[in-house]
This record gives structure tokens, sequence and C-alpha cells, in this order.
């Protein structure tokens, strides 16, 4: 289902290279040669680094240790990776590089994992379409039709997914949908966890109590693999949960008869495409044959506030955030001229993109004296009416079934005309188990132009995303 010839699983791989069947060395420079020549066309890629690759793939071919010995790992490009340029997609951060690793990517490397570059993103995550790269940028294309967007944000690492013909994975970050969304329209796996299952340090943040690191996969059961590596506890990250996780991998394949699905009326109707829906109902239908019961619910609350209270959320955690970006500590600076409130207006009105600067005032309203009560605050305590609704349905269920976004990947061209207004709503399905901080896996159940569908579960029960997820997976044809 994922229409590549890469059929290969990262455990089989892995076993290849400790048998030394597959030369990492050697497989590591084809790699980084096709991903340049796919960046040329596609834009997936804010940077390629090949030296350190090749020398990471060095030291493994001599010591092939770890369970993803030599797999070939792109980041996101708001994901701290030591000594390799990380700007979120923006150009104010041009020429940062961290002298440490995001928790999640040193975990990855402690298994063997090959790190081959930043992926496109829109700018600190702002967007749905990763049409929003920083001033600069390029905007990625879709691998299925270059006239299409990837999605966003996370747009370059969900594209490079779908297209390479190799063993690949991506870590992508969530804040209100971008893993699912470009999962979506790129037809590929994207896992986002229970906020503060994975850790967030070394990320650079978009909205702290939104923020969420997730794995993007050819397959379910790959996705979950890369979960299982990058959970548990971090010292450093003091939202990060201590719970006791799962062996997710052994979750994948298992049976499925009497899982019960709720299908949420509201996510089938009004402006939901109407194959979009169609697609989904087969899926859902292929879950049945299978022995999961599946019964309608509806979702009023979250589908009437979640989009308000989540950009009110984001853009007022965002706003905050961006402040530290004023030419001083990180990424550019320029010459010291007049007082530090007009050096800072220079650096931030040169550097920042159009959508950057459309959050930075929102949020900075919202939070003002006199509006945060009325905005960020409302809008936090209607994040815990939306959590309560989605509780109440986890009472009965053991997950939840939407499509992940309204319609396939729309032309780039169409989303030049979209007001910031239309541009959000896009996200209607995706904020809710974001903003209530619910797991969800998107996966491809269509066949010309890839359509999303959307597995939610309550809270630390990704093992039901993976279940349903691989059952999915395999009444599809898919590894
Ligand atoms: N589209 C949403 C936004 O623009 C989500 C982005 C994200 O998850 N980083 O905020």
């Amino acid at each position: 289902m994922n229409g590549k010839d890469c059929d290969m699983k990262i455990s089989e791989f892995v076993k290849k290279v400790k048998e030394k069947e597959i030369d990492v060395v050697e497989n590591t420079k084809k790699v980084i040669e096709e991903c340049k020549k796919i960046n040329s066309e596609f834009h997936y890629f804010n940077v390629i680094c090949e030296k350190e690759a090749i020398a990471q793939a060095k030291e493994i071919a001599e010591n092939p240790k770890g369970r993803l010995a030599g797999v070939p790992v792109s980041v996101k490009d708001c994901i701290c990776v030591k000594n390799i340029e990380t700007r979120a997609g923006s150009k104010i951060l041009s020429g940062y590089k961290p002298t440490f690793d995001a928790t999640a990517v040193e975990r990855l490397k402690e298994e063997g994992a090959i790190i081959i570059g930043k992926t496109s993103q829109d700018e600190f995550g702002f967007g749905s379409f990763n049409t929003n790269v920083g001033l600069g940028f390029k905007v990625p294309l879709n691998p299925h039709d270059k006239n299409r967007v990837c999605g966003g944000s996370s747009g370059g690492s969900a594209g490079i997914t779908s297209k390479s013909d190799f063993v690949h994975i991506s870590l992508a970050e969530s804040t209100g949908g971008s893993i699912a969304a470009p999962a979506a329209f790129c037809g590929i796996v994207g896992l986002t966890p229970t906020y503060g299952l994975v850790s967030r340090y070394g990320l650079l943040d978009y909205a702290n109590s939104l923020d969420k690191i997730g794995p993007m996969a050819k397959s379910v059961e790959d996705a979950a693999l890369i979960l299982e590596i990058i959970v548990g506890h971090d010292e450093k990250d003091s939202t990060s949960l201590y719970e006791p996780f799962e062996k997710y991998t052994s979750y994948a394949g298992k049976e499925i008869k009497g899982m019960k699905i709720a299908v949420v009326k509201e996510a089938f109707g009004q402006g939901i495409d109407a194959e979009v829906s169609k697609k989904v109902k087969e899926a859902l239908h292929a879950l049945e044959t299978k022995g999961a019961i599946v019964e309608e619910v509806s979702l009023p609350l979250t589908f009437k506030y979640s989009l308000s209270a989540y950009y009110l959320i984001a853009t007022s955690e965002a706003s905050t955030n961006l402040a530290k970006y004023c030419g001083m500590r990180y990424g550019i600076s320029g010459k010291l001229e007049g007082n530090f409130n007009e050096y800072f207006s220079k650096i931030r009105s040169e550097n920042f993109g159009t959508e950057a600067k459309r959050r930075i005032m929102l949020g900075t309203f919202a939070r003002m004296a006199g509006y945060r009560d009325a905005y960020y605050l409302k809008a936090t305590q209607v994040r815990t009416k939306i959590i309560e609704e989605y509780k109440k349905i986890f009472a009965d269920f053991d997950a939840i079934i939407t499509p992940t976004m309204p319609m396939v990947a729309p032309k780039i061209d169409e989303t030049k005309k979209l007001t910031p207004l239309q541009n959000y709503m896009s996200d209607i399905l995706t904020v809710g188990p974001n903003i209530a901080g619910l797991p969800h896996l998107s996966m491809n159940v269509g066949d010309k132009l890839p359509i999303g569908i959307m597995i939610v579960a309550d809270h630390l029960m990704e093992k039901n995303l993976i279940r349903l997820g691989s059952a999915i997976d395999s009444a599809y044809g898919g590894k």
C-alpha cells in the first residue's frame, strides 16, 4: 500500500547489516546520493549531512550493534542534531548548530541510526501544507503529484519517507496535526504519541503544552519500533512521563477481534470530501470483517470549539517561545545599531516570514493584560472540556476513527488563494486529539492520491493504534 519497491522491514534490514549482507557504508553513500537527486526535484531537505552520515556509517560498520544498526534517519528541522544546522525552517536561525542532540535523536543514535539530514517544514511548524516555509526555503512537492502540497508542517519528513526506495524512517513533530496531516497527504504512516511520552528536550518549541515528537515510517511495524526506542522519562524534560511503556512492536499483527471502534459522526459530514469518506468507510468495513465492532458516536464540543481553542493556545505559547529569537543568542545576528528595541525589531522584521509574524501578533494579543482571561485562559478551560468529552467515549471504546484530513492534498496554487482562517480550518480533524494530548496514527487507505485514515486512542494506549493500524496494513497488502 505504500507503493514503494522497498519492502524490507527495519528489523530485516538490521539483521542483514549484522550478518554483513548489507555494507552500511556503501548503503549510506547510495542513500545520500539518492536523497540529493530527490531533493533537487522535490525539496525535502534543508540540510543533507553527507560527511557526518558517512563517518557514522563507518563506525557502525565496525561495530554493528543496536536495533537500528545502519538505518538511515531524517530529522525534522526543528529537532536538534549535534553540530548540524538546525533552523526549524526559519531564516532567523541561519547558522545555528546545536552543541547537543535532542533526547529522541540521542536514543536513535544509541541504537545505531544514521542521521542523513534535516527535513523541510513550515517555519516553526506554523502551517498545514508546508507552504509557509521560511524566507529563502523551497516548498516541498508532493511525491505523488508535484503540483500538490506535501502537507505540513512535517512535509519534508513525509515526502522523503514516501519517495525513498530505501529503508528509512523520519523523526517528526506535531503540535496540532503536523505528523498526521503530511502522513495523510503523502501516503505514509505517521504516529503522534501521547503528550509527554517522548521527551521534548532538544525540540525548538512551537507550543510547549502541545508539542510531541513522533515517527514517520513506511509501515506500522516500523513506526512501532521507533516509538519503542524514543519513549521513556527524561530528566531534562519535566513534562516527560514516568509511565511504564509497552513493547509496541508485539502488538503488530495481533488479532483485533472484539475491539470496539467509535466512528465520529461529525467527521463524515459537511466539508469532508466524498471520496475521502468513502475510502475511510471501506477501511472500517475491512476492520469489521476482521472482527472489530464499529459504532457511531458524536463529539459535538470537540468539533465546535477545538479549532478556536487550539489556535489561541498555540499562538499564545508560540509568541512567547519566539521572543528569544532576536539576533543576540541564536542564529542570525546583525550590526548593533540604535537601541535594543530598534535592533530586535529590525532583525525580527527582516528574518521572520509572514505567517510567523501573524502568529506572534495573534498570540501576543491573546495574552495581553485584559484579554488573557477572555482568550488564553478560557481556551485552556475549553481544552479540559474537550478532554472530558473524549474520555467519555474511551470509557466504552478502544479507539476512535475519522479521516485524517478533509480532502486529498490540494494543489499548491489553490492553497495560495486561501485566507488564513480557511487554512486553519483544514485542521478540523487533527486538532481534537492534539489539544487533548491523545495518541493518534494516520495511514494511507487511498489508491490514486493518498487518503489518510486516523486512529485515535486513549492516553498511553498506543498499543491500540499499532493493533488496528497493522490490521489495516495487512488488509491493504502492506508489509
Ligand atoms: N497546522 C497546525 C498549525 O499551523 C499544526 C502545526 C503543527 O502541528 N506543528 O498550527
